[in-house]
């Protein structure tokens, strides 16, 4: 009897118990994956020793990189830009419609999925020191007055509350000259330099004078030298409006003398002035 009562009566006990404890295990193990997941890069380096200060904040970005988005509306990109593609999840911090509203997907502070591999000067990570600002854009339309008002007063906002420098605007196309052409060779580059953004050369600059090498002055500005002619092509969209089909030979490319007039213009305040001789 005793025996008979006592034997389901453990075997209940730990039917009841069991799942109990199963649970709080299931559960601290998702709890610790989803901690995990989420946790930042660690705070501290492990070769040395501790010792915080409070003298610090967040990073900042120090570049602003225009995109297009090269898709068909703004509810389509929104969409590639919130989830997981067949091509691997991107983003970016921005998105204009064509009619000048704009959308925030991810925090200036964050680091957003919009540049990919490339460099610019001496940044090799774009992404992790830019805001990338996407326009709707379908390749190879223009950019409406409405669109650009509004990048134009996004710019101003980052550029003040961030302290990036005015003249560090660039496209994306600039960075990645071999794989992109975004925006494309319709962007008013030179409204945007006239509102203070990016760079542009004088109205009345000069012929380049002898023995100015074009190709340094390229790689002055900060586009990457890796394949020359890429980048000697990305220079001329976005400075000359000009879009060398790809079906052309970019092996041949090099600069002709509008092209040396104008990075001589871009970058002759870079050169030391030489006094002038008695
Ligand atoms: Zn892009």
């Amino acid at each position: 009897m005793i025996r008979f009562i006592s034997l389901p009566q453990r075997h209940k006990s730990r039917d009841v118990h069991r799942p109990a404890k199963f649970s709080v295990v299931l559960l601290s193990v998702v709890l610790l994956w989803a901690l995990s997941a989420c946790a930042p890069m660690p705070e501290r380096n492990s070769l040395a020793t501790w010792v915080p200060s409070p003298n610090q904040d967040m990073r900042r970005p120090v570049i602003i990189v225009i995109h297009a988005t090269e898709q068909d509306g703004v509810e389509r990109s929104l969409q590639t830009l919130r989830t997981r593609n067949s091509g691997g999840p991107v983003s970016s911090h921005y998105l204009i419609g064509r009619d000048g509203v704009l959308y925030q997907l991810v925090a200036d502070e964050r680091r957003a999925w919009h540049a990919g591999g490339g460099r610019w000067g001496a940044i090799t990570d774009l992404n992790s020191a830019s805001i990338g600002i996407e326009l709707d854009n379908n390749g190879g339309a223009d950019f409406p007055p409405e669109q650009i008002d509004a990048l134009i007063r996004l710019l101003d906002d980052l550029c003040t509350r961030l302290f990036i420098p005015r003249s560090q605007v660039i496209a994306h196309a600039d960075m990645a000259p071999t794989r992109k052409r975004d925006p494309n060779a319709l962007f008013p580059w030179k409204t945007l330099a006239e509102a203070g953004f990016g760079i542009w050369p004088e109205d009345d600059a000069t012929a380049a004078p002898e023995g100015f090498d074009p190709w340094l002055a390229l790689a002055a500005i900060g586009y990457p030298l890796d394949h020359p002619q890429a980048a000697l092509r990305a220079f001329q969209r976005r400075f000359r409006g000009i879009e060398t089909p790809l079906s052309s030979s970019v092996a041949e490319l090099a600069p002709d003398d509008e092209d040396a007039r104008i990075l001589y213009s871009l970058t002759r305040h870079l050169r030391p002035s030489v006094p002038a001789s008695d």
